[in-house]
């Protein structure tokens, strides 16, 4: 087996572990395939072994791949911070949008998405830490985005993602996950149609998972560090 396999299986089966232990159902959390950086031909091998859905950042390098890979039923999620000059490759091109954080983009998507597709999955962006520079709108701005987001016409509103600071301390990491999932939880009592919360990298994947991510994006557990 070549080592991005081993790693796949790995992952399935830690993500299988972490679910139940957490005592969830065994198909509540997805793996989203992050594969930023990653050629096609990775991308290839990972989907014959039975991966459907993939991440990525950067919408040249995506687009280049999306193109060499379209004999295959891959489902594609933008992940990375969206410049606004960017947004209708976006809407052509992927099936879910993770890193929505104010009302502009989210209006451009709309416009953008073409009718024959169906309307685009969204996730909105939280800066759960705070963090200043970082992406994402800040958890108490949620709401009101969400409920604008919810009246634009070729969106779906899906869920809530994060990007929690980095830290190796396992207290702070659990803190941040665990106010993702209040928020969450506080959000899906108004709009029902939220059903994912994305959450989790190679690093936090167990907690995450405990703390009630349903799709955590992992890519270097799968396919080694990134140069
Ligand atoms: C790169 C990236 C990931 C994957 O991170 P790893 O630590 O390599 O698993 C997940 N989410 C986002 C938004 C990323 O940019």
């Amino acid at each position: 087996m070549s080592s991005i396999a081993e790693n796949y299986s790995s992952i399935g089966q830690q993500i299988k572990l972490a679910t139940q232990k957490a005592g969830r159902d065994a198909n509540a959390v997805t793996l989203l395939a992050v594969s930023k950086t990653r050629t096609a031909e990775d991308i290839r091998g990972l989907y014959q072994l039975g991966q459907r859905q993939f991440g990525e950042n950067y919408t040249q390098e995506a687009l280049e791949k999306i193109a060499a890979l379209s004999d295959l039923p891959i489902i594609w999620h933008f992940i990375g911070p969206i410049q606004s000059n960017k947004s209708r490759s976006i809407a052509e091109h992927f099936d879910w949008v993770h890193s929505v954080d104010r009302l502009k983009i989210a209006k451009r998507l709309s416009e953008q998405r073409p009718s024959h597709l169906p309307a685009l999955n969204i996730c909105v962006q939280v800066n759960i830490s705070h963090e200043l520079s970082k992406s994402g709108c800040l958890p108490e701005s949620a709401e009101a985005l969400l409920n604008q987001i919810a009246e634009l016409p070729n969106l779906s509103l899906r869920g809530l993602m994060a990007i929690p600071a980095a830290t190796t301390d396992k207290t702070e990491q659990r803190q941040a996950l665990a106010s993702m999932k209040h928020l969450f939880e506080t959000l899906q009592k108004k709009h029902p149609s939220l059903d994912t919360l994305s959450m989790g990298m190679s690093n936090d994947m167990e907690i995450a998972i405990q703390e009630g991510a349903t799709m955590v994006r992992i890519g270097t557990a799968l396919f080694g560090p990134r140069s």
